[in-house]
């Protein structure tokens, strides 16, 4: 039975990266991490990391064909024909109407917003680590158990290049001008459920999967795939 097809939209230091994985495992599907795949492109310097470095060290957003052809190829691969959690991506008007383009019959079938005060992220982001390998978010106050290596995959556990004052200021600025507006864009498609991503981490699933399954079954009638055991 497939899994939903979602896109997760938020601040950086909303909590994207850790609830869609979270999503992600529930209801077995693929989180395609727009962020994560260049940080892998880069670090292997392939031609798409080559493109978007210097982007990204700006804190800007990389030019949209780069990033739409590399999420166009990756929505090909089978594990994706399940359903997706889209993590980063569409990022602004031009990437949302390549991704209804892409996936045509196969639309979206919920955005997800989590909603977190300025404040509160510009706190999260100043604590926030990340594992070089394989992309799993920590935070000073939550790191893993032994000595900075990923708990999951071993890897190296460090603060992102790119959360330098600087550039984070950068991003929430890009984030209010071109990605918010979609919040508008796809509450003209019937399609948003704004979340408040405040409080823990196990609280904010909780209200994303009560969120999702009751828009999700409200309209198909009840085939959303997935357990439904309660996450906090
Ligand atoms: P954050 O949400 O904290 O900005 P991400 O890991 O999502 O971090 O993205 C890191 C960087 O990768 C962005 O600042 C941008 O340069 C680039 N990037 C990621 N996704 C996109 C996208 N959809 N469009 C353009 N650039 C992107
Ligand atoms: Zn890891």
């Amino acid at each position: 039975m497939p899994g939903p097809r979602l896109v997760i939209l938020g601040k950086q230091g909303a909590g994207k990266g850790t609830q869609a994985q979270r999503l992600a495992a529930h209801y077995r599907i693929p989180r395609i991490s727009t962020g994560d795949m260049f940080r892998t492109a880069v670090e292997h310097n392939t031609e798409a990391g080559q493109k978007a470095q210097k982007y990204m060290e700006a804190g800007e957003l990389v030019p949209d064909d780069v990033v739409i052809e590399m999420v166009e190829e990756r929505l090909k691969d089978s594990d994706a024909r399940r359903g997706f959690v889209l993590d980063g991506f569409p990022r602004n008007a031009e990437q949302a109407r390549a991704l209804d383009e892409a996936l045509g019959r196969k639309a979206v079938d919920l955005v997800v917003e989590l909603e977190v005060p300025t404040d509160v992220v510009l706190r999260r982001l100043a604590s926030r680590r990340v594992c070089l390998n394989c992309g799993a978010p920590y935070s000073t106050d939550r790191p893993p158990a032994q000595n900075w290596t990923c708990d999951i995959c071993g890897g190296a556990v460090v603060q992102r290049e790119d959360d330098t004052e600087a550039a984070i200021a950068r991003r929430l600025d890009v984030y209010t001008r071109q990605t918010e507006p979609l919040v508008a864009y796809y509450l003209g498609q019937d399609k948003l459920a704004s979340v408040d991503g405040t409080g823990q981490p196990d609280q904010v699933t909780g209200r994303l999967l009560r969120g999702i399954d009751s828009r999700l079954n409200r309209r198909s009638g009840g085939t959303v795939d997935g357990d439904r055991e309660e996450m906090g």
